[in-house]
This record gives C-alpha cells, sequence and structure tokens, in this order.
C-alpha cells in the first residue's frame, strides 16, 4: 500500500480515462447509455449508476477514489457540502423514535442539526462532556441507533478519545460517526481507530483554498449502500467544477498539510512565550490538558489555534483587525490564514443550548496557512503590540 503523500497523486488512476494525466471535468448534467440495455443496466445497478450527475459523476469517481483511500475505508459519497454530508448520514440512518449521543460540542450546524431538524423529526440526542469516554457508555439507551464524534472539537480544540468508544459502541450495535475536518486524514484515521463513518467538509484542509464547497462521507460499501437512497433524493451535489477544483486541492493536500502542521506548532509555541497571551489552546503544545492522547490519536496537530489575551475582549476583538496577512474570516483550511473573535462568531450563530456558553471573551481563533513562519510570527507580534 502507497502512502497518503503518494496516495493523492495516483490513487483515482483506472477511474476514468487512463491516457488523462491532468483529469478532465465532465461537465455534463447526464449521461447516455451506449444502447437501450445498456441503460437498463446502468440503471439497475446498486449505487453507482453513472447516468445523472446527481447519481454520480466521472469526477466524483475519481474523489471518491482518493478520500476513501486517504481515510483507509472501503468507499466513499461526494456531497455539495460538509453539512451536506453530515445530514445525509444522519438522515439515512436515523427514524423517529431513535436516540443520538453527541458531544456538548461540536460544528455549531451539527449541533444545530441534531437540537433543531432532527429534534423536530422525533430523534432525540444526549450530548456529553466528550473529553470522558466513559460517558458514552453511560448514555446509551436501548434506542441508542449513533454516536457523533468531533475531535478537535470546535472552537476549544478538545479531544475525543475514539477507540474506546468505537469499541463500546460496537459491543452495543450502535454505529459511529466522526467528523474528521478538524484533524485531516493525514493526522487522523477514525476509521482505523474503529470508527464506522468518517464526514468531511472538503472545503477545509481537502480542498484547501477557500474556493470551493463540498463534502465527503468514507464508510464500508454495506452503509455507503444505506446511506445512498437519502443522498440521492436529498440532492446535496457536488458541482462537477467543484469536484474538479477539489481533485486539484487534494494532490497538494498532504504537503500543504505538513506545512499547516509545522507552522501552527511553531505559532503555538511563540505565543505561549507572550506577555500579552494568557493561554494557548494547541493540541500539540504540552499544556493541552489532553497531549498525551493527542500525541496517541493523531499524527500532526492540525492547523487551527486559539490564544487568551492578557490584555481582554476589546484587545483581543482590535488584534484581529490589526493583522495584515490573515484575514478576519470564519473557516480554516485554506492555503491562507484566517482569524477571527471567537465569542463574535459563536455569538451571531449560536441557538442555545449546545454547550457554547463557556466561550472566553478574550480569546482570538487563528486558523494557520502555509505562509512563511516568520512573517506570521512578526505580524502576531507587531498586532499584539497594537492591540494594546
Ligand atoms: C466547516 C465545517 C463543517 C461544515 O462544512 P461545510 O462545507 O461548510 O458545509 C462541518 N464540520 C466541521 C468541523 C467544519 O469545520
Amino acid at each position: 500500500m502507497f502512502r497518503k503523500e503518494t496516495i493523492a497523486l495516483i490513487g483515482d488512476r483506472g477511474i476514468c480515462d487512463e491516457k488523462d494525466v491532468a483529469p478532465a471535468i465532465h461537465y455534463s448534467a447526464v449521461f447516455a447509455a451506449s444502447c437501450e440495455q445498456d441503460f437498463v443496466e446502468m440503471s439497475t445497478r446498486a449505487r453507482h449508476p453513472q447516468n445523472y450527475t446527481r447519481y454520480g459523476n466521472p469526477v466524483h469517481e475519481r474523489v471518491k477514489a482518493l478520500v476513501a483511500a486517504l481515510e483507509g475505508t472501503e468507499t466513499a459519497l461526494v456531497t455539495g457540502s460538509g453539512m451536506g454530508a453530515m445530514c445525509t448520514t444522519l438522515l439515512a440512518l436515523l427514524s423517529a423514535g431513535d436516540h443520538v449521543i453527541a458531544q456538548r460540542r461540536h460544528y455549531m450546524s451539527t449541533a444545530n442539526l441534531l437540537d433543531g431538524l432532527l429534534r423536530r423529526l422525533g430523534v432525540e440526542s444526549t450530548l456529553v462532556d466528550q473529553t470522558d469516554p466513559s460517558a458514552f457508555g453511560r448514555a446509551i439507551r436501548r434506542n441508542t441507533k449513533l454516536i457523533v464524534l468531533e475531535s478537535p472539537a470546535n472552537p476549544l480544540l478538545e479531544l475525543t478519545d475514539m477507540a474506546p468508544i468505537a469499541a463500546m459502541a460496537t459491543s452495543h450495535r450502535v454505529l459511529t460517526i466522526a467528523d474528521n475536518t478538524f484533524a485531516s486524514p493525514l493526522n487522523q484515521q477514525p476509521h482505523a481507530l474503529g470508527v464506522d463513518i468518517v464526514i468531511h467538509s472538503a472545503t477545509k484542509y481537502l480542498g484547501g483554498h477557500h474556493d470551493l464547497t463540498g463534502g465527503v462521507i468514507c464508510t464500508c460499501h454495506a452503509l455507503a449502500d444505506r446511506i445512498w437512497h437519502t443522498h440521492v433524493t436529498l440532492g446535496s451535489v457536488l458541482s462537477p467544477m467543484d469536484a474538479w477544483l477539489l481533485l486539484r486541492g487534494i494532490r497538494t493536500f498532504p504537503v500543504r498539510m505538513e506545512r499547516v502542521n509545522r507552522n501552527a506548532l511553531a505559532l503555538a509555541r511563540f505565543l505561549s512565550r507572550h506577555p500579552n497571551v494568557s493561554s494557548v489552546g494547541y493540541p500539540g503544545l504540552r499544556s493541552h490538558p489532553q497531549f498525551d492522547l493527542a500525541c496517541r490519536q493523531m499524527r500532526g496537530f492540525g492547523g487551527v489555534l486559539t490564544f487568551r489575551l492578557r490584555t481582554g475582549p476589546v484587545a483581543a476583538r482590535r488584534l484581529v483587525d490589526k493583522l495584515r496577512i490573515s484575514q478576519v474570516a470564519g473557516s480554516l483550511g485554506g492555503v491562507n490564514s484566517l482569524a477571527i473573535h471567537v465569542a463574535t462568531m459563536w455569538g451571531g450563530t449560536r441557538t442555545p443550548p449546545c454547550g457554547v456558553d463557556d466561550i472566553p471573551d478574550d480569546m482570538v481563533r487563528y486558523a494557520v496557512g502555509i505562509e512563511h513562519v516568520e512573517d506570521l510570527k512578526a505580524d502576531l507580534s507587531q498586532a499584539l503590540e497594537a492591540a494594546g
């Protein structure tokens, strides 16, 4: 088996025309059969009837092969966004009367999905402290169908010890899903830890350039078959152009991610020595309460870090404005660094109660890009100075 750096380049060989070195964009909403009998065969195939782009497109097939290989799963499905992947998976596997165990802290829209849409459709969820693996087992009920995990979780970067939770879930015949967006498949492989379904917002590290919206669901053939009908019914389709951009992004994903890991660790160490910074949140720092777990579960620690200012909330907001390299934007995973004042972003989008009340108002989230680390340090330095 090839390593991830090589898989990103050749993991889709043989999917389409072998003569293409750079893949073609298949900009067609519908594909013709060679004859009536061929159409019958295409239409009756279980999961990949490639006759209509909502059902599948040759560029999708390449992306699916690549991300499944990176995550180490049998197969994958692609969607129009990360939330498309999360909604499709949860709606496919849950019915009224079912129970879900999830974390107190999740990506905001995932928390809203559990607390809003799913609750309205009769699915109840119990939110537990992700840093306590035994809390998941204690929350199991007779009607528990799914456990949703996310590690590191936004914005405080708490980790979830996935292996024991996945083992416990399997013994209760409960499925596990992990949102692996923050870590990325280079740094962490939840499926190897026993998780059944791995979800990505490809908008972030996989795409990597802040120019597309996409999602991926990585799992085994049997579960992909179960999710497939909901997938084509909900219609969260990845456009062929975005699929092609994603494919192009994935080619350099391992190289970018290595640089991002290195930059982020260096900046986290730099910030923790700065007199105006009271604390830094980053799983790769010894000061992170779950540093041992981070070392066990992750190969690199990702590109998102948070820091709090001794000088208070006003200075934190001012700092974000004073930064010259990073822009003020609420995303992560791209080549450019982005910064936000955390409480402002969460305050604007939260629908309580989903465990966001304890976010300090002097905290900045910095999503590290691939700029030169010394330039990023200098920029943070001058902004810390100027913010007072
Ligand atoms: C961005 C993000 C999502 C949602 O992805 P979209 O592509 O914006 O729909 C889900 N989970 C995590 C952890 C994210 O960062």
